[in-house]
C-alpha cells in the first residue's frame, strides 16, 4: 500500500517537464537596472515570467526611469499580457556624505565624529577622530547616547557616546571601510524627517504624469505617510485632470515603528513588501522569518496582496545556479502565501537575469504542484467578510463551487480589480482568469496571487460573457470540453462594484452558465 504521501511525489515528480513550464500562481516581481533594461533583456524577462517590473528611484534619474518605461511598455505590448510597472519611492533613506577615494577605514574602539551635515569626511590624523557627513539636519536631536548607528547595511556599527551641537561623538563597535553615500540605519531613534521627502514628490509627479501601475514607498513608519502619499496622489492626478486615477500604494515594512503600526498600515495600503534588506538591519537579522510569517498572515486577513523581497536568489548576481537555502527561502514564501516575490540585485546588475525569473518560477511551479494536492482549506480573508462585504462573500462562494465541482479554473468579471483580489485572497491552487476592459486595472492585477488578467471590451450581456469565457478557456488549453468553470460577475458589465452573480460553466456546451435558458439545463 502507498501512503498518500509518496503518491504526492510521485505525480510531481512524474512531470517535471510539464510541470517546470507554464505560469506560476505566484506572481513574479523584478528590479530593473543596468543589467536588464535593453529591449531584448525585458522581452527575455517578460517570456521567463515577470508580471511587474520596479523601478527603484534610489538609482539612476527621472530621464532614464521614462527611457526604461517606454521600453517595458513597448516590450509588453508586443507579449500580449499585461505587464505592471512599479515605481519605488526612497523615503527618508539616510546616507553617508561624500568619501574620498578609496574610504576611509575605521577599526573597532575608535572614536569618530558625525555630522548634520554632508560634509566631505575626513580620516583620523594629528591626534583628531575622523569626521563624515550625513544626510540627516536633525541627527544630533534625534540620536541619543546608547543608540547605535549602522552603515552600509549594518555592516560596520558605531554606538553614540555623546551629542553635541550638530554632531555626534560615537565608537567604533565593527570596522570595515567607509565609502560614499552607504546608507545609515539608527533603529532606536525616532527620525523627525518627513517619510516623503521633495526628491520623493519629484517622483509622486513622475509616477502620475506617466502612469505607473503601483508607487511603493519605503520606511513606511505609520499609516498617516500612506494617507499623504494618497492624498498627494490624488491633488497632482485632479491637477493633470485625471479622473477615476488609482495608483495602489505599496507599503515597504522594513522599521520597527511600522511593526508597531501594522494593522493600521495595511489596512490603509493597497499591498504590502516584507523588505527584508533593511528588515534584517533595523532589527536582528534572526528575527526575519517571523516577521515575514506575521506579515504575511495580516496581510492575508485583510484580504491585501503582500510582496516578499530581497536576497531570495542573492548568489545569482554572480552564479548561474541558486543555493538550496535560496531555493528554499522562495519555496517558504510561497508556503506563506506571498503573493508575490520579488527580484533586486539579481535583475538590475546581476549576470543572470533571466535565469534568475526562470529559477524562481519553476520553484514556485513545483511548490504549488505540491499545495495543489494538500486538503484545501479556504481561508477566506477575516476583515472583507466581517465587513459583510458583499464581493467577498461571493468570491468565499466560489471557491467552496470550484472545490465541490473540481473546476479547471475560476473567470471573473473585474472591472476595477476588486472581485479579483477577493478571489485571489482564497487561495485558488487553479488559475483565476480576470476579464476587465481597463488596460491599467488589468495591468494592477499582476501583483495578485494566481491571477491571469485579460483585457478585452466590454461584451453585450452576461451570457456573450460567458460564451467568451468558454470560447477563451478552451483556446487557451486552461479547460476542455466537459471541464467547469465557475464564472463570477454582474451586471452591468464594465462597472466596478457590480459583481452579484455566480454560474457554472460547463466548458463546450454554449448553452451553460449565464447563456442557459430555461429547459435547457441537462442533468449531469
Ligand atoms: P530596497 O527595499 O531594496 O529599496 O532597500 C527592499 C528592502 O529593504 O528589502
Ligand atoms: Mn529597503
Amino acid at each position: 500500500m502507498k501512503s498518500p504521501m509518496s503518491s504526492t511525489l510521485e505525480r510531481i515528480l512524474a512531470v517535471p517537464g510539464r510541470l517546470a513550464q507554464g505560469d506560476a500562481l505566484t506572481r513574479i516581481v523584478a528590479t530593473v537596472g543596468p543589467a536588464s533594461r535593453s529591449r531584448e533583456m525585458i522581452e527575455r524577462l517578460i517570456e521567463a515570467g515577470v508580471s511587474v517590473f520596479r523601478l527603484n528611484f534610489s538609482h539612476g534619474d527621472l530621464a532614464g526611469h521614462a527611457a526604461t518605461l517606454r521600453t517595458i511598455r513597448e516590450a509588453a505590448g508586443g507579449s500580449g499580457s499585461p505587464v505592471a510597472v512599479l515605481g519605488d519611492l526612497c523615503g527618508p533613506k539616510i546616507r553617508i556624505g561624500r568619501v574620498p577615494d578609496p574610504g576611509i577605514v575605521v577599526e573597532p574602539g575608535e572614536r569618530i565624529i558625525m555630522h548634520d551635515r554632508p560634509i566631505e569626511a575626513r580620516p583620523a590624523g594629528d591626534g583628531r577622530a575622523a569626521e563624515f557627513g550625513t544626510t540627516l539636519p536633525s541627527l544630533s536631536r534625534d540620536v541619543v547616547p546608547g543608540a547605535r548607528l549602522l552603515v552600509n547595511d549594518g555592516q560596520i556599527r558605531m554606538l553614540v557616546l555623546e551629542a553635541g551641537e550638530g554632531t555626534l561623538v560615537c565608537t567604533v563597535t565593527t570596522g570595515g571601510r567607509v565609502t560614499s553615500g552607504k546608507g545609515l540605519n539608527m533603529p532606536e531613534s525616532l527620525l523627525s524627517v518627513r517619510t516623503i521627502t521633495d526628491d520623493d514628490w519629484r517622483c509622486v509627479d513622475f509616477a502620475v504624469a506617466h502612469g505607473l501601475d503601483f508607487l511603493a514607498l519605503s520606511f513606511v513608519r505609520h499609516e498617516e505617510d500612506i494617507e499623504a502619499l494618497r492624498s498627494g496622489i490624488r491633488q497632482r492626478a485632479s491637477a493633470l485632470g485625471l479622473e477615476d486615477f488609482r495608483l495602489p500604494i505599496v507599503a515597504k515594512i522594513e522599521v520597527p515603528s511600522a511593526l508597531r503600526r501594522i494593522e493600521a498600515i495595511v489596512q490603509a495600503s493597497d499591498a504590502i513588501m516584507v523588505a527584508r534588506g533593511d528588515l534584517g538591519v533595523e532589527l536582528d537579522v534572526a528575527l526575519v522569518p517571523v516577521i515575514q510569517k506575521r506579515l504575511l498572515a495580516i496581510a492575508q486577513d485583510y484580504g491585501k496582496p503582500a510582496i516578499v523581497a530581497t536576497q531570495m536568489l542573492e548568489s545569482m548576481i554572480e552564479s548561474s545556479m541558486p543555493t538550496r537555502a535560496e531555493v528554499s527561502d522562495v519555496a517558504t514564501a510561497i508556503f506563506d502565501k506571498a503573493d508575490a516575490v520579488m527580484l533586486s540585485a539579481e535583475t538590475a546588475t546581476g549576470r543572470h537575469p533571466a535565469l534568475a525569473v526562470e529559477q524562481m518560477r519553476r520553484v514556485a511551479r513545483y511548490t504549488e504542484a505540491y499545495l495543489g494536492t494538500l486538503p484545501a482549506e479556504s481561508e477566506a480573508p477575516a476583515r472583507p467578510r466581517e465587513l459583510r462585504d458583499r464581493t467577498a462573500a461571493l468570491a468565499h462562494g466560489a471557491w467552496l463551487a470550484a472545490r465541490d465541482l473540481g473546476a479547471a479554473c475560476i473567470a471573473v468579471w473585474s472591472q476595477a480589480g476588486g472581485g479579483a483580489r477577493l478571489l485571489s485572497q482564497n487561495n485558488f491552487s487553479i488559475p483565476i482568469i480576470a476579464l476587465t476592459s481597463d488596460p491599467r486595472a488589468a495591468r494592477q492585477m499582476q501583483l495578485l496571487r494566481g491571477v491571469a488578467p485579460l483585457c478585452v471590451d466590454v461584451p453585450e450581456d452576461l451570457a456573450a460573457l460567458s460564451r467568451l469565457v468558454d470560447r477563451y478557456v478552451q483556446e487557451t488549453h486552461r479547460a476542455r470540453a466537459g471541464d467547469r468553470v465557475i464564472l463570477l460577475a454582474g451586471e452591468p458589465l464594465g462597472m466596478a462594484r457590480a459583481t452579484n452573480r455566480l454560474a457554472v460553466i460547463e466548458v463546450g456546451d454554449p448553452l451553460s452558465g449565464f447563456a442557459m435558458r430555461p429547459g435547457a439545463a441537462r442533468p449531469r
